[in-house]
């Protein structure tokens, strides 16, 4: 690849954030019960609610953010941006408009430029962490946004 690409790694312990609207957070905590074992393996962390019920529930650590609709998504997002989130399992609610829906849409978005793996729904979530890529460390090509900047400057 040419290089316009730099490669990122993603360990063998990922760092997963982990967020549900209110109408999934139930589902959510179930699927976390069903696959603690894999889980208590990689950093947990999530949006305030979320993160907490996880964390009272399951008895697993989870490091805890604001709640989504008090910027809880956007300091997830922050972390994406510096490398310390690479694995987004957002179980967002398709049948409820949410206060917060633009920081939904950025954080979707960072995930994306990121090339991080994201869930959505449960399934999703289901076929990411049985992938053989959570017990090894993974290396992905992302756009080398520095070289952009340096481009972008030399223009003006
Ligand atoms: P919460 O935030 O975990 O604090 O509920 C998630 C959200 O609804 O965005």
């Amino acid at each position: 690849m040419e290089n316009k690409y730099v490669d990122v790694v993603i360990e063998k312990t990922k760092k997963i954030a982990l967020i549900a609207h209110d109408g999934k957070k139930a589902e959510l905590l179930d699927w976390v019960v069903r696959n603690k074992e894999i889980l208590q393996t990689h950093f947990l962390c999530g949006t305030g609610t979320t993160g907490r019920l996880i964390q009272e529930k399951t008895g697993l650590p989870v490091k805890i953010f604001k709640s989504g609709p008090l910027g809880g998504d956007q300091q997830i997002g922050a972390q994406i941006v510096d490398g310390k989130i690479n694995m987004l399992i957002f179980i967002w609610d398709p049948l409820e408009a949410q206060p917060h829906d633009p920081d939904i849409k950025a954080l979707l978005r960072i995930a994306t430029v990121y090339d991080i793996p994201v869930a959505n729904n449960l399934a999703t979530a289901d076929f990411i962490i049985h992938s053989r890529f959570m017990s090894e460390e993974y290396v992905h090509p992302i756009e080398d946004y520095s070289k952009q900047i340096t481009k972008r400057v030399e223009k003006f």
